[in-house]
This record gives structure tokens, sequence and C-alpha cells, in this order.
């Protein structure tokens, strides 16, 4: 991750968090358009979802490949990325290579399949969005979310990203670090609201 990010003040686990997330209002309510452009993955998280290619092929369907070596693109620098390599994931008929045609990701079928948590095998920047990791500081993908056609396109959101996303955050921040986001947001919220009294 990026070491320095001069706009936020607060750090946690050594990620420094833009309070924008406590306010912006979102609502996820389409079938997941946000897979039609693939993913940033880890280069780690690559190799990973390579070495269990066997579990993977066999619940691909004829609108995904099964060569994988057509599954993901080239890895580049990126310090976002723990590895410090982003490697994105390849899109085949106009979606992510590991979206089928029901509009389900196979590495999480894999992982429900398997009993284990939906999210064993999914990419982190897959688990996070409509957030991101971006500078070296967890914040809003609003790039990505203004290009796509339905997301938080619907009016009357009455839920902040935060809310909506509580449980992946969670599971990225792990419980302990999760409860110092929780006070944090609190503090903050406090703060502006006493602002906005003056
Ligand atoms: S995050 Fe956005 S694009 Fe993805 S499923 Fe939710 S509303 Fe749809
Ligand atoms: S890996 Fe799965 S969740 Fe991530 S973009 Fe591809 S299909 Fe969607």
């Amino acid at each position: 991750m990026s070491e320095e990010n001069k706009n936020f003040s607060k750090k946690i686990k050594k990620i420094f968090i833009d309070p924008k997330i406590f306010t912006f209002k979102f609502g996820c309510k389409c079938q997941g358009e946000c897979c039609n452009y693939g993913v940033f993955t880890d280069q780690k998280e690559a190799e990973f979802i390579i070495s269990i290619k066997d579990k993977i092929i066999p619940l691909m369907d004829e609108s995904q490949s099964k060569n994988v070596s057509n599954w993901f693109e080239p890895p580049e620098e990126d310090e976002d990325f723990d590895s410090g390599f982003a490697v994105g994931t390849e899109i085949i008929n106009g979606k992510c290579t590991f979206l089928d045609k029901d509009g389900l990701c196979t590495l999480q079928k894999l992982a429900i399949l398997e009993g284990k948590h939906q999210w064993e095998y999914k990419p982190m920047y897959c688990i996070l969005f409509p957030l991101t990791i971006f500078e070296g500081a967890i914040t809003i993908d609003d790039e990505h979310i203004d290009r796509l056609k339905y997301c938080n396109k619907v009016d009357a959101n009455e839920l902040t990203i935060y809310e909506t996303c509580r449980d992946e955050l969670k599971h990225f921040f792990g419980n302990e670090a999760f409860a110092e986001l929780e006070k944090y947001r609190e503090e903050y919220l406090n703060e502006i609201q006493i602002g906005a009294e003056k």
C-alpha cells in the first residue's frame, strides 16, 4: 500500500480511511453489472486461483473459457496491492472470465459448494466494490460506479455505502480493526453534526 495519503488523517491497519464512506448514499440493487468489467486481483490471488483450476473448470459453462491462459491479463506494478502487482481478469463474452451465463461468480459458487465462506476464493477487490483501495486509502470507487449503467442509479437510497458494505468491511479489516472503524465513524459523524449546528 502507498505509505502517504495527505488527504486523510485516520489510519487503521496501515490503510487510510476516507470519511466520505460514512455519508455517501449507496444502494446495491442490480444483477451484478460490476462484474462485466472484470477486476484487478493481487498477483498472489491470481496465482492461487490458477492453483485451484481443477476445481473451477468443471463449474464453468459454455460462455466462459476453460483455458487458464485466457483468464488473466499480464501483471502490472501497483502499490495498492500487497504483492506490488495487480493482475486484471480478462473479459470474455462481455463479462469477467469468472462470471457464468446466469450472472454467478464461479469462484463464489465453488466456495459455497464446498461449504466454505462465500468469499473464500474471491479477489479482495471484488468483495470490496463499490469500495476500493486507492493510493493507500479505503474509499469509494466512484470512477467504476459512474461508468456503470445501473449501479447506484436508483433514487431514494436510504443507506450509506458504509452501511451497505458493513459485512465486507468487517471481512476486510477483521473484528478488532472493524471495531476501531466503527468508533472512528461515530466520532466523525458527531463532529460533522456539531459543525452543522454551529
Ligand atoms: S455494486 Fe453496483 S453494479 Fe454491483 S451489484 Fe451492486 S448495484 Fe449492481
Ligand atoms: S471474480 Fe467473480 S466477483 Fe470478481 S469480477 Fe469476476 S465474476 Fe465478478
